[in-house]
């Protein structure tokens, strides 16, 4: 098809030329003297990414699930006990993966489009006076739903509870595009991968740790072989890796790194924030709403729109790719068929949105669902010009 395909799924997102271009490198030697200075490069300005200050971070040749597991086994004994609330895929499959590893997860229930309820976090921790809750894994950016929960809230909930349980955050779809306090939320734990506000292809696993969390490392019993972090931190103090490193993606996360840091995070998630005030102006302009409950839960690096009763989510998202040449994220388990998910993350402007705002609008209106053409388009714009509403 001529012109340019919209990716707007939520990850993984355009790949920016510049950064295209830093991977296109011949192989090197990773055992080489001069190799350590990407590995540094690389390792001292991830924290920077999530304001840390303290405990490290850490680069897998993996994805986002990895570093769940990657997570759970250096800082845990077998069996542990762990608390989570579950509001989505991502919240489930993040349980999943604890359970399968061995662990008990206390669940609290929480209805698709809401987000963690930071009270009930503090009833169950209180009522664990034995401290036998050894973490709470949090999903702060829920991408099936487009549902963000307040992690500093979550936090002070269990500083309230005086509960000492690790915070694991999975980060997937906000590390990198939404604001990301390591150090001021107390997080022990925090998790990513590379294919969404890093802007590059999927195969990076990032995983931060707090100075808590990493004591954990040496004295946990958890089998593990892969993610062994002992062996990894050993091989970063001296600039290299335990294994081959992804050496085309870790010259990519080099240039990101730069491309972010010049942007500044700050105005980084100021962006996302400004982008998708305006998705959120469009929807409502369409007559429709979003998953998630309420506009303070409502994401900044997604939207998950709800299409009405008696129209297959699909249908729309089918038509869109094969007419418009737009990709839309599909709705997953629970809501499959009932929503449609826009990306507005990563290498992301007012103009690629308007133009992919004008593709939904479009296969919308194919679709049966009663909108005004350029309804949702211009109420973005309204938002997003010199002088708008955001
Ligand atoms: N967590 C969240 C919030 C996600 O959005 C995703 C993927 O989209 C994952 C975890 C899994 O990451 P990966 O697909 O990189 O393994």
């Amino acid at each position: 098809m001529a012109g340019r395909h919209f990716l707007q799924i939520p990850g993984p997102t355009p790949v920016p030329d510049r950064l295209q271009r830093a991977m296109h490198r011949q192989m090197e030697d990773h055992r080489s003297s001069t190799f350590p200075a990407l590995t540094r490069s690389i390792l001292s300005r991830l924290p920077q990414v999530v304001h840390q200050t303290k405990g490290e971070a850490f680069v897998f040749p993996a994805t986002g699930s990895a570093m769940w597991e990657a997570a759970l086994v250096n800082t845990l004994n077998p069996g542990a006990r762990l608390l989570a609330p579950r509001f989505g895929q991502f919240s489930h499959l993040f349980i999943q993966t604890a359970r399968n590893l061995g662990h008990h997860v206390d669940v609290i229930e929480e209805p698709w489009g809401e987000a963690a309820d930071p009270a009930k976090i503090e009833a169950a921790l209180a009522a664990d006076t034995a401290h036998e809750i050894q973490g709470v894994l949090l999903v702060h950016n829920e991408t099936a739903t487009g549902v963000t929960s307040d992690v500093a809230a979550v936090r002070a909930a269990m500083d309230r509870a005086k509960h000492p349980a690790l915070l694991y955050v999975d980060g997937v779809s906000s590390i990198a595009s939404l604001d990301f306090r390591f150090d001021a939320w107390g997080v022990d734990c925090a998790i990513t991968g590379s294919q969404k506000g890093f802007m590059l292809p999927a195969g990076l696993g990032i995983l931060y740790m707090s100075e808590k969390s990493l004591a954990r490392v040496d004295s946990c019993t958890m089998p593990r072989a892969y993610f062994d972090l002992r062996a990894m931190r050993a091989n970063n103090a001296q600039g290299y890796f335990p294994s081959t490193p992804a050496l085309s993606l870790l010259y990519g996360l080099d240039e990101a790194l730069t491309m972010l840091l010049d942007e500044g995070m700050e105005q980084v998630a100021a962006r996302h924030h400004r982008l998708a005030t305006g998705v959120r102006a469009a929807v409502r302009a369409w007559g429709l709403h979003e998953c998630a409950r309420r506009p303070d839960i409502a994401s900044d690096s997604l939207t998950a729109v709800v299409v009405p009763e008696g129209i297959d989510a699909r249908t729309i998202i089918e038509h869109a790719f094969t007419r418009y040449d737009i990709a839309l994220g599909s709705g997953l388990s629970e809501v499959a068929g009932k929503v449609f998910r826009i990306g507005h993350l990563g290498d992301m402007n007012a103009l690629t949105l308007a133009g992919a705002l004008a593709g939904v609008e479009m296969a919308l209106a194919d679709s049966g669902v009663v909108v005004t053409l350029g309804s949702g388009v211009g109420a973005a714009l309204q938002h997003w010009r010199v002088g708008g509403n955001s």
